[in-house]
């Protein structure tokens, strides 16, 4: 009867402390994506599978064998739990005809599912901020985004995660590229993997996305797609460098970059660091013009990214940058029956000061609740006993402060006389 009931192999349990720190992190990155104009939107976790074939593309790692699908048992309808979130965020964007009218910037922020080997830095449900414009043709909007994702590793503390650029070109020139490549990878058949082999015929550019080590020099004196890009594509590459380095933006093109889904063209991007192991990608993103076409929505230019939340965190986390979490004001330790009541009166009365307040619940000694108290982080106790109660006073005890003398004082004076001493705390500290 009674099982050991556990998580979900690959699906991970936030807890307090940690959860915290994600509050604060989502925070920094929403204040610096609402700066530059970007609002929120929220998706369901849920949609139809045919959705992600076609937006992701059948022969990618995501749509073979990463994804949780599932048949719906009411209505036998096909149903995926998403493995990214641009898929969902077009589709919206084309169900409520969002970008008809005017150019959209739009973030979100969320669980995906993928069936992926757990590992460090990889899960099978992991969380990624997610960032789209729709509407903007030209290499500006790419290289806002870039400069926004800068100034983001700022806002955190972040240094050492190095951006590589590249450009898919369109898929005209890609046509071209691909049936040089075939080629090329043809004089290599006795070295080729099974995957390779797979997709020699169906996605070849994958291949020179490959882990294999025994691929490496094959990939690296395979055709480049650069080699192939026409003038159009030439000039919004050139485009998106010049804004990066007049911003003062280092970045490398890597020519081998390719990303691991079939949407994108133009514009790729990474965003690399060597402190996380293997799994040293916190941040992808690039063009996909053609994906909202695609998708049966009127054609609109589109360009965006996503963060791995878990390998970002890792990373503030490493660099020493996590802030230790903030303890509330106030513990309210009280005994007996006139105490308790007087007691909900303080805490109500302070949390309507704008003071953050934890009430003792469930009893104990003085004792043992203060302990509590002194565990909670708070920087003060007020502590009601009945004798205090009956003259309707407490007594305040700074917790932090050893150098701050217990006071009894009026119930009605408490907050004012907490207040003075936060502010003065809060000077001290400045
Ligand atoms: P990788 O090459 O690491 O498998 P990917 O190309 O599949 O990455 P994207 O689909 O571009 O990844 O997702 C964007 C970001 O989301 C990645 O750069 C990474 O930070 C994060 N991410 C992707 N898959 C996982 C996972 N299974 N667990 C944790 N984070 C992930
Ligand atoms: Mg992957």
């Amino acid at each position: 009867m009674s099982q050991n009931l556990q998580s979900v192999r690959g699906m991970n349990d936030i807890l307090p402390a940690e959860a915290e720190f994600w509050e604060l992190f989502e925070e920094a990155v929403s204040d610096r994506l609402k700066s530059y104009g970007y609002k929120p939107i929220r998706m369901p976790i849920v949609e139809p599978t045919p959705l992600f074939k076609r937006a992701i593309g059948e022969v990618t790692d995501i749509v073979e064998k990463e994804m949780y699908s599932f048949e719906d048992s009411l209505n036998g309808e096909q149903l995926t739990l998403r493995p990214e979130g641009t898929a969902g965020c077009v589709r919206a964007v084309i169900q409520h005809g969002l970008a008809n009218q005017v150019a959209q910037r739009l973030y979100y922020m969320g669980p995906m599912f993928r069936h992926e080997r757990p590992q460090k830095g990889r899960y099978r449900q992991f969380h990624q901020i997610g960032v789209e414009a729709f509407g903007f043709a030209g290499p500006d909007v790419d290289a806002e985004q870039i400069l926004m994702i800068a100034r983001l590793w700022g806002d955190l503390g972040l240094d050492d995660i190095r951006l590589q650029l590249n450009s898919l070109g369109q898929p005209e020139e890609r046509a071209r590229h691909r049936a040089d490549l075939i080629a090329y990878l043809e004089g290599f058949q006795e070295i080729l993997d099974e995957e390779a082999k797979r997709r020699l015929y169906t996605n070849p550019l994958r291949i020179l996305d490959t882990k294999n080590p025994a691929l490496q020099d094959m990939c690296a004196g395979a055709p480049k797609l650069i080699d192939y890009l026409g003038e159009a594509s030439l000039a919004h590459f050139n485009g998106v460098q010049q804004i990066l380095k007049d911003a003062g933006i280092p970045f490398e093109i890597n020519p081998r970059l390719v990303r691991g889904l079939d949407y994108y063209n133009l514009t790729v991007f990474e965003w690399v660091t060597d402190k996380l192991g293997a799994q040293g990608t916190v941040c992808a993103g690039g063009r996909y013009d053609g994906l909202v076409q695609q998708l049966g929505g009127k054609a609109t230019p589109a360009c965006g990214f996503a963060m791995g939340v878990e390998r970002l965190i890792a990373l503030i986390r490493d660099s020493g940058g996590e802030p230790a979490p903030k303890g509330t004001d106030v513990y309210v330790v009280h005994q007996g029956e006139t105490a308790a009541r007087l007691a909900f009166r303080v805490a109500e009365g302070l949390r309507d000061n704008g003071i953050d307040v934890i009430l003792h619940c469930g009893g104990g000694s003085f004792k043992s609740q203060m302990k509590k108290a002194d565990a909670s982080g708070a920087l003060f106790a007020v502590v009601i006993g009945d004798d205090e109660a009956a003259a309707g006073e407490v007594q305040l005890k700074a917790l932090r402060d050893e150098g701050v003398a217990q006071q009894r004082l009026k119930a009605e004076n408490l907050a004012e006389v907490i207040i003075d001493q936060l502010l003065d705390t809060q000077e001290e500290e400045a």
